[in-house]
């Protein structure tokens, strides 16, 4: 069917297994496929659309902008409210630099930290995903290919890698290389199968980086306005310097952000660290913030996070009444699922409990039942807030279907 686009998708982590599936339209916790066959999407734009998909005020919102003409080139209104819009509910990170994707987000938030440290290094998580552009090497190492490394740490010169969980990790790499200028962490590792920080931690890690005159970058790409209205760094209790955030924010439109203190950011209004993008910033994503964040500023999150409790405990329990045990990691609104009882702490436990061929057969079980899943190990089922009761119950009696197909 594809014979120009280069492998018939156009980012990665959308090729599925099993039967082709192109999708024709989206609308609430809702995909219809070419065919018209109707599913419910826990994939929901790689989480990137946590009011469902099509919501009307964003939609209504982003129409008007593109009849007002979607790239003027010089500031516009919406720009500025939109950051203000953010930086309401960002704590201290009170100025904003919009960027097209969480990507960006992710190389603007390093370069602001090399500007205002001097320094070039910048620490990730090996298992970490924090976008494709920074430094090619190691900024790709997403979850599923970074592997857990031995005594030589990677290091580019640019980009240096950090096990995720492992304070004496945290320790040993600031006693080799004292030079960071920031280290990025997601408060959850969402990529690498939504891992939950050991309690202590990120603090550590915090305070680690501050001792040795490095900045904290929260990437908040996936996890920001996913568990409440604001940071996930935040609702954890710690205090970045700068943070990233995307997908949520735009309701599926391209746009994401970089969320910084004052003293911060002016790195990039005095000249120090440079930043351009014809789109960045534009009328459409803009609006698509604005009415995004209203939106979300109504909704009733702990409700929502309960709702997804719900189906994380459907999960579990429609494997047990098939005999086989499962486990989750994450949080109500976004986990992962893992063959066995026990939910992996690190990632080495992680990758250990991948099973591909376990979540092959989930995602393709699920889609003939009309629930489509993300279809690799350290993917997420994420929920919106358009999945009403009816969608979770259709979805736990797949998941009890399913469990006893893939066990017969
Ligand atoms: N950072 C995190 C934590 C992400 O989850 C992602 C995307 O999945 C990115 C950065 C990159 O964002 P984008 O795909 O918008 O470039």
């Amino acid at each position: 069917m594809f014979t120009h686009l280069v492998g018939g998708i156009s980012s990665a982590g959308r090729a599925l297994p099993g039967r082709a599936l192109t999708i024709a339209r989206a609308a609430g916790p809702y995909l219809w496929d070419d065919e018209g066959r109707r599913y419910i999407d826990t994939a929901l734009g790689f989480g990137g659309t946590v009011l469902g998909h099509a919501h009307p005020a964003v939609t209504a919102a982003c129409e008007r902008a593109l009849r007002d003409g979607p790239l003027p080139a010089f500031a516009h209104r919406a720009e500025e409210a939109a950051a203000a819009a953010l930086a309401a509910r960002a704590g201290p990170l009170t100025r904003v630099a919009f960027t097209n994707s969480g990507s960006e987000a992710v190389h603007l938030a390093c370069r602001v930290a090399r500007a205002v440290t001097g320094r070039s290094r910048v620490a990730k998580m090996a298992a970490g995903y924090d976008g494709w552009y920074d430094e090619q090497a190691l900024g790709n190492a997403g979850s599923a290919e970074a592997r857990p490394f031995g005594n030589a740490r990677p290091d580019n010169g640019r980009m240096v890698l950090l096990r995720h969980n492992d304070e004496a990790d945290t320790e040993a790499l600031f006693a080799e290389r004292p030079d960071i200028a920031a280290v990025i962490v997601e408060p959850v590792l969402a990529n690498a199968g939504c891992i939950p920080a050991r309690a202590g931690y990120l603090e550590h890690l915090q305070e680690t980086a501050r001792r040795h005159g490095a900045l904290l970058v929260a990437d908040e790409v996936l996890m920001g306005f996913r568990l409440g209205p604001g940071l996930a760094a935040h609702r954890f209790g710690l205090d970045p310097d700068l943070a990233t955030v995307g997908k949520a924010i735009g309701s599926g439109i391209a746009v994401a952000a970089v969320l910084g203190r004052p003293d911060v950011m002016a790195a990039l209004e005095d000249g120090r660290a440079a930043r351009a993008g014809t789109y960045s910033g534009n009328p459409l994503a803009c609006a698509a913030v604005l009415a995004t964040l209203s939106e979300l500023e109504r909704q009733d999150y702990p409700a929502f996070l309960e709702r997804g409790e719900g189906v994380r405990g459907a999960v579990v329990a429609a494997f047990a009444a098939a005999g086989t045990q499962v486990s989750t990691t994450g949080f109500g609104s976004v986990f992962t699922v893992w063959p066995g009882p026990v939910p992996p702490a690190d990632y080495a436990a992680a990758l250990a409990a991948a099973d591909p061929a376990f979540t092959a057969r989930l995602h393709g079980a699920m889609r003939e039942r009309g629930v489509l899943l993300m279809p690799f190990p350290f993917g997420r089922i994420y929920l919106s807030f358009a999945h009403g009761e009816a969608d979770i119950a259709a979805t736990a009696e797949a998941l009890a279907a399913s469990a006893q197909a893939m066990a017969g």
